[in-house]
């Protein structure tokens, strides 16, 4: 297991990451508006391809949204002294997997669907 100062530092480093996540969600936000349906404005291809730029941040909005919840996660399970555990098991997170992604909620085995 991590001693307390590489958890406060990788607390630090999840915080930082969520504020990272926050500013771009809000500095993206005018790629994900509606596309305008005004064709004097905008062509009929440009409109397309408009579309599919609003979809693609859409899904990457997705993502970043997805990864933020389990930046949160992670940090809420180091102010409860439970990060490190699966949270399916209770079983320790071998470090190598933290090592790769330090978020990640479970282990190996609970992961691959093999269960208890
Ligand atoms: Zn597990």
């Amino acid at each position: 297991m991590m001693d307390a100062s590489e958890l406060a530092a990788l607390r630090a480093a999840l915080v930082m990451r969520l504020e990272a996540l926050r500013t771009t969600s809000e500095t993206t936000v005018d790629n994900r508006r509606p596309v305008e349906l005004d064709q004097t404005s905008v062509g009929r291809l440009s409109r397309m391809d408009a579309m599919q730029v609003q979809a693609m941040a859409l899904a990457t909005e997705r993502r970043r949204h997805d990864e933020a919840r389990r930046v949160g996660a992670a940090i809420c399970r180091i102010d409860e002294g439970e990060y490190g555990y699966c949270v399916s098991c209770d079983e320790e997170i071998s470090a190598k997997r933290l090592g790769v992604d330090p978020v990640i909620p479970t282990c190996i085995r609970c992961a691959s669907g093999g269960g208890g």
